[in-house]
């Protein structure tokens, strides 16, 4: 018999363990990142459709798709990286992975009026002193309000001529979070877990960077992390396994006590 598992499905059943959908809806519409035109791009979400109970199929409907790795809710492996190159891709990834502790920082209100955000370890080690330690093989989830803007590719990517102003880490956050923080994956509402302006940084790109460099997973596009509280909350997780696949759309749900 197992108790713990009886307890949660209880919980569930009952409302007292509450599930909190953190996934973008996926469509054509689902905003995309888009880098300098010299280099290859991400596709958007495509349907094709097979049949709908037609003479195509006439009792079926079902569709094929195209979609990026890296399009919509994604999680990025530590081989999407050049630090991280012949590291685990999105399938190697191990499932206890997937259901882990997570923590909620929120710089919502800071990110308002300032989109070049940067958060830097101080304000990570001051929400410690309030929150406690980040969990050790958990999440950092990172809210900025960002999510706010996901119907839109203009307001999301938020471009001017200057480039792409959303809101991430600092070069120095992210080497902390990556070597010395004991999470395995950094959760952020943007379309990438480096900042817009990320590409003027030194190093270019930071978390992507540190983290697939120290063997640590990204989670990108991620919603309702205001639902969340700052602790106490599980991460479920699920990638497509695709096999040597640098990441992959997945659904991310995190279960709340109520
Ligand atoms: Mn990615």
């Amino acid at each position: 018999m197992s108790s713990v598992l009886t307890a949660l499905t209880d919980a569930l059943a009952d409302g007292s363990v509450e599930v909190v959908d953190l996934t973008a809806r996926l469509s054509s519409e689902t905003p995309v990142i888009q880098l300098p035109p010299e280099f290859g791009q991400t596709a958007r979400f495509e349907l094709e459709e097979i049949s709908a109970y037609d003479d195509r199929g006439p009792a079926w409907y079902w569709n094929n798709f195209r979609s990026g790795e890296h399009t919509g809710t994604h999680f990025d492996a530590p081989c999407h990286w050049v630090t991280g190159r012949g590291g685990l891709d999105v399938a190697s990834v191990p499932v206890g992975h997937l259901i882990r502790p997570a923590v909620v920082l929120d710089v919502s209100a800071r990110v308002a009026d300032d989109p070049d955000f940067l958060l830097e370890v101080d304000d990570i080690t001051t929400w410690e002193q309030e929150h406690g330690p980040l969990p050790d093989g958990g999440w950092l989830l990172y809210r900025t309000g960002w999510d706010a803007r996901s119907d839109s590719q203009e307001r999301f990517t938020n471009a001017d001529e200057t480039g792409p102003h959303t809101p991430g880490m600092s070069p120095e956050c992210a080497r902390w979070v990556a070597e010395e923080a004991p999470v395995i994956g950094v959760g952020v509402e943007t379309v990438g877990t480096d900042a817009g302006a990320a590409h003027s940084f030194d190093p270019p790109f930071p978390c992507h960077a540190s983290l697939m460099g120290s063997g640590k997973y990204g989670l990108t596009q991620l919603q309702n992390l205001a639902s969340l509280p700052p602790t106490g909350a599980v991460l479920v997780v699920g990638p497509l396994p695709i096999v040597t696949g640098s990441g992959a759309p997945a659904r991310a749900v995190a279960l709340v006590e109520r």
